[in-house]
C-alpha cells in the first residue's frame, strides 16, 4: 500500500468509514474509536453484541495519556503508570494489550459499556501508519464476521468484509495469527484475560506479580470472563471441531473409526495433524499445521485451517491435542475455543 492509500484510508476513517488492515496478529476492522457511531457501524459490520468491547489501537506511546486514566480522584494509581510504561518500552509495539480505566474521551460505544478501556500499539509498519493518517486512535475488533476464525489472510477479510465496509488494505498474510495477549492493569494483581504471544513470564519478568484470569485457570468455568469477548463462541470453524488427545497410535485410530464411519454416511471429515502424523490418518481430508512442537507456525496456521474446512464443506473436524508453551498456550486456548471446550481422552 502506497503512501496516498494510506492517505485515503485514513480520511475514510475521520469520515466515520470503516476500513480493514493488517496488524501481526491478525486482520482489524478499524474505526475511529472517538467517534461513538464508528464503533456502532463495527458492530454491525460484524454482527457482533455490541457489548463485547473494541481495541483501541495507538501508533505511538504518549498517546495512551489522551484515552486512559491512571490517577484516582487526581491522586496517580499506585505503581499503574511505572508498569504500563514499562511493559510499553518491553513489548510495544507488538502483540500486547493492556487495560486501563479510560477518559471521557472514549465513548462507551467503543468499550461496550466498560470504564476501561483495552490499548494496543502493533507492530505492522502499515497498521501504524494507516492509525496515524486517521487522527491516532483506531477502534479494532478481528476483521471477521462474529464467531468465525480471525482472519490471517486478506482472502479471509474479502470473504467476511467485502461490501460492508469501505475499505481493505492488503498486507498479505500475517506474522502471528493468534490475537493479542490482553493484560489488566487495573485488577491487583495484574491479570491476563487472553493468552497470545507474548507469554506470563514475559510479562512477569518486567512487572512481576502477574495472574491468568480464573476461566483461564479452569476455575470459576460458569462466572463470566472479565474479556467479555471471551465467553462468546469465538474463532469457530462451521464443522464440529473435537479435539482428541492420548497416544499417537489410539489417537490416530479413534479418528480413523469415526472418520469411516462418517464416510459412510457421506459426511465430510478434516484432520487437523502434525507434519510428522500425516500418514496416520485415512481421512478424506488431512491438514498438516507443522513440524511437532513448532507452536508458532501453528498458530499462523490454525485459523486459516479452519476456514478452509469451511470453503470444502467439511462437517465435522478432527485435531490432534496442540499447545503447550510460550505461544503454545494461545494456540491450545484458541483451539479448544474452536471446540467449544470438546475434548476426547483415548488415553
Ligand atoms: P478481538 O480483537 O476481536 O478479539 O476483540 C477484542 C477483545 O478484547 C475482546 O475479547 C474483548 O472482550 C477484549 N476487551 C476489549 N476491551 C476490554 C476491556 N475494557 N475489558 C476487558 N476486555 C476487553
Ligand atoms: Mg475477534
Amino acid at each position: 500500500m502506497n503512501r496516498e492509500g494510506i492517505k485515503k484510508a485514513g480520511l475514510i476513517i475521520k469520515d466515520g468509514g470503516l476500513v480493514a488492515f493488517p496488524t501481526e496478529t491478525v486482520y482489524g476492522l478499524g474505526g475511529d474509536a472517538l467517534n461513538p457511531e464508528s464503533s456502532k457501524k463495527i458492530y454491525e459490520a460484524k454482527g457482533r453484541p455490541s457489548d463485547n468491547p473494541l481495541i483501541v489501537h495507538i501508533a505511538d506511546i504518549d498517546d495512551i495519556y489522551g484515552i486512559a486514566s491512571m490517577e484516582d480522584d487526581g491522586y496517580p494509581m499506585d505503581g499503574i503508570e511505572d508498569k504500563m510504561l514499562s511493559l510499553a518500552r518491553a513489548f510495544w509495539p507488538g502483540p500486547l494489550t493492556v487495560i486501563l480505566n479510560k477518559t471521557d474521551r472514549v465513548p462507551h460505544e467503543t468499550t461496550g459499556g466498560l470504564d476501561t478501556v483495552a490499548i494496543r500499539m502493533p507492530s505492522d509498519n502499515i497498521a501504524r501508519e494507516f492509525i496515524r493518517a486517521s487522527g491516532g486512535y483506531i477502534a479494532a475488533p478481528s476483521a471477521n464476521i462474529s464467531g468465525r476464525p480471525s482472519p490471517t489472510r486478506v482472502k479471509h477479510v474479502i470473504e467476511d468484509m467485502d461490501g460492508r465496509i469501505d475499505m481493505i488494505i492488503d498486507g498479505g498474510d500475517v506474522d502471528i495469527g493468534v490475537e493479542s495477549t490482553i493484560i489488566d492493569l487495573t485488577d491487583k494483581p495484574a491479570m491476563i484475560l487472553r493468552p497470545g504471544a507474548i507469554t506470563i513470564d514475559m510479562l512477569r519478568d518486567v512487572i512481576g506479580e502477574v495472574v491468568y484470569a480464573p476461566n483461564l485457570r479452569g476455575e470459576d468455568k460458569d462466572k463470566a470472563p472479565k474479556a467479555p469477548g471471551m465467553k462468546y463462541r469465538h474463532y469457530a470453524p462451521k464443522g464440529e471441531l473435537t479435539v482428541v488427545r492420548g497416544l499417537r497410535e489410539n489417537v490416530a485410530a479413534y479418528i480413523n473409526d469415526k472418520a469411516a464411519l462418517y464416510k459412510s454416511d457421506l459426511i465430510k471429515v478434516g484432520v487437523i495433524c502434525v507434519d510428522e502424523h500425516v500418514l496416520d490418518y485415512k481421512a478424506e481430508i488431512v491438514r498438516c499445521i507443522g513440524k511437532q512442537g513448532d507452536d508458532e507456525e501453528a498458530s499462523k496456521r490454525l485459523y486459516s485451517i479452519l476456514r478452509d474446512f469451511d470453503t470444502e464443506g467439511v462437517e465435522v473436524i478432527y485435531s490432534e491435542e496442540l499447545g503447550a508453551e510460550g505461544i503454545g498456550v494461545a494456540l491450545r486456548n484458541r483451539l479448544l475455543k474452536a471446540a467449544g471446550q470438546r475434548i476426547v481422552d483415548t488415553g
